[in-house]
């Protein structure tokens, strides 16, 4: 695996495999890789022949000083990971060589950004991330870039601007790789102490309640959500948000009529996590809606029955 910090370095290391027509993958990371990112690079390097792994902090993106400040930094170390899992190239520019001096464009995806993590994290954070998914795009030319589920609105907004930006480039998503008790792996749960380390588990829990009232026939949002926060409660977690919400508009859903996503975020002492789960409505309620004689997809949400 060769180590790329400068851009130009970077293209001309792939020109020549974009002319032999040989594909290219790019996996973008802020570092501190765990088996989460490990999966994106084994999958690139099973579906394609060239894997960038690109290792950037980005500053932008960070809408908490002292989060920047905190986050894991062991660039030899994730070029070791890298390399194990299939890299063929990690390119980790400088702060400087993403932004050059007098840098004054950004990318900003409205809609999608306006919801949940947009609102808790203010816009600068996916007008930060949407600006340098932009330019990575742009550096390397990738065939394919993937990206982790557990990051779901990440992913909407990724899509969004793939699609109106027309980039020639398919964004492939990849599910959430877990502890073995469910917690999302991340690189902020190095900073969890050993009694936050179990009480984080009340996320994956949620989700995990939900999902299971969901497969016994539930349908109402309002009571999904309620299952989904007394399981956080009782692990003396508060949810930040927790939301059922469309999968593609990031609206929310009064009822699981069709596939939704329940998207969660708190605060376990002081860092920040997230997760999210699919949510889709059982067979037996399907059922149920049929026998009723309503087509499931047109009953009216609880809120305008009310
Ligand atoms: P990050 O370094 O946190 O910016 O993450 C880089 C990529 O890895 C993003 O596409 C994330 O969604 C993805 N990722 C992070 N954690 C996980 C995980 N537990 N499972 C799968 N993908 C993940």
């Amino acid at each position: 695996m060769r180590t790329v910090r400068a851009i130009d370095e970077l293209r001309s290391a792939l020109t020549p495999a974009r002319r032999e027509g040989r594909t290219i993958a790019l996996v973008p990371t802020m570092g501190a890789l765990h088996e989460g990112h490990i999966s994106l690079i084994r999958r690139a390097r099973r579906e394609c022949d060239v894997v960038v792994v690109s290792l950037f902090v980005n500053p932008a993106q960070f809408d908490e000083h002292s989060d920047l400040e905190r986050y894991p930094r062991d660039e030899r170390h994730d070029g070791e990971l890298a390399s194990q899992a299939g890299a063929d190239i990690l390119f980790a520019p400088t702060v400087d060589e993403m932004y050059p001096a007098g840098f004054a464009t950004s990318v900003e995806v409205l809609g999608p950004t306006e919801r949940l993590e947009g609102v808790s994290r203010g816009s600068e954070h996916f007008r930060g991330v949407s600006t340098v998914v932009t330019k990575l795009l742009g550096m390397a030319q990738p065939d394919v870039a993937y990206f982790g589920q557990k990051d779901a609105q990440q992913l909407v907004v990724i899509r969004r601007l793939v699609t109106d930006l027309n980039r020639p480039v398919r964004i492939q998503a990849c599910p959430t790789v877990r502890e073995r008790d469910g917690l999302a792996m991340s690189s902020r749960n190095a900073r969890l102490d050993p009694a936050e380390r179990s009480r984080a588990v009340a996320l994956s829990e949620a989700l995990r309640a939900a999902t299971q009232r969901a497969a016994e026939g539930e349908r109402s949002a309002e009571a999904l959500l309620d299952v989904a926060c007394a399981a956080m409660l009782a692990r003396g977690v508060q949810p930040e948000y927790l939301e059922l919400v469309d999968p593609e508009t990031l609206q929310p859903r009064d009822q699981l009529t069709r596939e939704a996503l329940l998207a969660v975020a708190a605060r376990v002492g002081d860092t920040r996590l997230i997760d999210n789960a699919i949510l889709r409505p059982s067979a037996a309620s399907s059922e149920a809606a049929l026998k009723s004689g309503t087509p499931h997809d047109e009953r009216l949400p609880r809120k305008a029955i009310a």
